[in-house]
């Protein structure tokens, strides 16, 4: 260990496992700091509709503006905020920052599509998530419809009784429920067709096996089957090139999301994506 400072401030500089341990605790004040001086915000992905080629709805993902690191992405942050509770001042301020740009986008006079945000188990289990999203399109004037709700495969199974009271109710409120990352965790069906859901994303491991081998191609047409007749629609999620949408428009899956159309990219880049029909052949 090298004392860096006149305090008891230890730095592990060549043990990689102790700075980890040591920087745990670091990172969660990092993260405190960064949610209270705006360094948290969104980039939008578009999902496409493989029938018409039209932007049907933008994800917002969260990105940690770094003031030396640059750029952060979700998975160096997320689980962090997830363990910490942090989450729930994440979500707030993705909630809040959604609203104001879909009413920036409104006021503009701009095409304006549904954005979906992430919202984490946690959140529902430490905080009121619907009353947090009535207040946010209240303030912002916004029908309920323009928002979306996405909850993973895993939430939805923890078993927490107000996350099905909060999707019951975000669903009565008029807001698009989907699943996401389906297929990662061990869902139940009959859940799945209690929980009225609209939208079913599945996960891009999926995706990545169309084209590798047939039971890949086998097992996305039965999970597309199975959403369509409990009235849900689906988005594959991840797709990366012409041949897996070509693929999944064959096999009448609704929607794809993924790098083929665009990473997710800042506010200020969307406009093409509402305004364009792509050509997926
Ligand atoms: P997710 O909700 O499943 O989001 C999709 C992730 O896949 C995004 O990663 C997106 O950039 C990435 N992706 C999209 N298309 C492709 C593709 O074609 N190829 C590949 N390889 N990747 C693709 P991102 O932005 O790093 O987010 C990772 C995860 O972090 C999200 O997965 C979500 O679970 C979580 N997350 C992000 N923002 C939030 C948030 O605001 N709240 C919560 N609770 N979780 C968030
Ligand atoms: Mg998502
Ligand atoms: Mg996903
Ligand atoms: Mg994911």
């Amino acid at each position: 260990a090298v004392k860096t400072s006149g305090k008891n401030d230890y730095r592990f500089f060549d043990a990689g496992f102790a700075q980890e341990v040591q920087s745990k605790h670091q990172r969660e004040l990092e993260l405190k700091h960064a949610l209270q001086h705006g360094e948290i915000g969104i980039h939008f992905q578009p999902r496409v509709s493989l029938q018409t080629g039209e932007t049907c709805s933008m994800e917002a993902l969260a990105r940690w503006h770094h003031p030396s690191r640059g750029l952060v992405q979700p998975d160096e942050f997320i689980p962090l905020a997830e363990e910490t509770g942090l989450i729930v001042q994440v979500g707030e301020i993705v909630l809040q920052q959604v609203c104001a740009q879909l009413a920036t986008w409104t006021r503009a006079g701009q095409k304006v599509v549904p954005v979906s945000i992430n919202i984490a188990a946690r959140h529902f289990k430490d905080a009121d998530v619907v009353a947090l999203i009535e207040a946010a399109l209240e303030r912002y004037d916004l029908c309920p419809g323009l928002l979306e709700v996405e909850i993973t495969e895993s939430t939805m199974m923890s078993n927490l009784e107000n996350v099905y009271a909060a999707l019951d109710k975000l669903q009565k409120l008029g807001v698009t429920l989907l699943v996401d990352d389906f297929g990662t965790g061990y869902s139940s069906l009959s859940l799945l067709q209690e929980l009225d859901f609209d939208v079913l994303k599945v996960d891009m491991a999926f995706t990545r096996q169309l084209g590798q081998k047939e039971s890949g191609v086998t097992l996305f047409s039965t999970i597309i089957a199975m959403a369509h007749s409990l009235g849900m629609k689906v988005v594959a999620e991840g797709v990366e090139t012409q041949e897996q949408a070509r693929r999944l428009r064959d096999m009448k899956c609704d929607e794809i999301q993924g790098f083929l159309i665009s990473p997710a990219v800042q506010a200020e880049a969307c406009e093409p994506f509402v305004s364009k029909v792509f050509h997926l052949h």
